[in-house]
């Protein structure tokens, strides 16, 4: 079994209030250049210039900050998916109560600042706003941390930089990035790949032979049609590999796809049956 890029882990990081992970890559993840997101990364590193990664989930974010954490460096790679109750201090630290001491625990982020690592804010729009603003004097000229509990100003590691993801798909009024939020950032737009691309992808991933990728691959293109009939967004890259896999491992196509994609899609019946005809067209039995 080839050794996954999550095998590769220097340290992974749970606490009681947030986990992170923290990878440093030691072999070269798969990953297959869509666009110029490669030429466009490396030159924004150059000038450390903070990064937001645009795109619908499963596409490719993860695997390409992996690639590029790999390429530059290796630096390590902090990842926080960020959720409602994300707050300031869960990226910054905290003093914790040790018997009768207080102890001081960085959060990744101060983590990533002092150490010259890649920080990713995965979906950074579902953070409470607290940590927005932190991120405000990083992500500009200053590249300075504040940490307010500790009254210290902390500069960034040369090596340090900041990328934010977010899927425009889920956007709200409530929850959407400002402007000033926005206007920090070098933006690049991740979408599914290409049919070429994307069959290789899943060809690669799920150790399936080529025609079999293709089939899998075209069926994902129809279903992305769908999308006005219901479906919130279309079948993500990740599904399809997946469904590459189950079908790897034995199941059945028809199968494979119900559970792979078709049931994590949409709870709708009537959706459900248009996709469950989709797949019957390209998969005979
Ligand atoms: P996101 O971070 O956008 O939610 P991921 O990076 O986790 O998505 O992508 C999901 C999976 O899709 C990856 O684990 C990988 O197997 C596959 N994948 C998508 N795009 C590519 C690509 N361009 N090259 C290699 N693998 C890809």
């Amino acid at each position: 079994m080839t050794k996954s890029p999550r095998q590769n882990s220097l340290t992974a990081h749970a606490s009681r209030h947030l986990a992170f992970e923290e990878y440093l890559q030691k072999d070269e993840p798969f990953y297959l250049p869509v666009a110029h997101e490669v030429e466009i990364f490396e030159a924004a590193h150059f000038k450390r210039l903070p990064i937001l990664l645009k795109g619908p989930t499963g596409c490719g974010k993860t695997r390409f900050l992996e690639y590029m954490s790999y390429r530059l460096g290796p630096l390590p790679l902090i990842t926080v998916a960020c959720h409602e109750d994300l707050t300031a201090s869960d990226l910054v630290g905290r003093y914790l109560l040790e018997g009768d001491e207080t102890r001081w625990l960085d959060g990744p982020l101060t983590r990533a600042v002092q150490s010259g690592a890649i920080c990713y804010l995965d979906e950074v729009v579902e953070a409470r706003k607290d940590t927005i603003v932190l991120i405000h004097p990083l992500s500009d000229h200053r590249r300075i941390l504040p940490l307010e509990r500790r009254g210290e100003v902390i500069e960034a590691h040369e090596d340090f930089q900041l990328v934010i993801s977010y899927n425009p798909g889920y956007q709200s009024v409530l929850k959407d990035l400002k402007p000033s939020t926005r206007q920090r950032f070098v933006a690049i737009e991740f979408d599914y790949p290409s049919e070429l691309i994307e069959t290789n992808v899943v060809k690669h991933e799920a150790a399936v032979s080529e025609e079999l990728a293709g089939q899998i691959v075209r069926l994902g293109g129809k279903v992305r049609n769908l999308r006005e009939h219901g479906l919130q967004e279309g079948v993500s890259t990740r599904l399809l590999v997946y469904t590459g896999q189950l079908i790897a491992a034995g199941l059945a196509p028809r199968i494979a796809c119900q559970s792979g994609f078709v049931q994590a899609l949409t709870d709708d019946g009537e959706v459900s049956k248009s996709l469950q005809e989709v797949v019957e067209a390209i998969f005979a039995e």
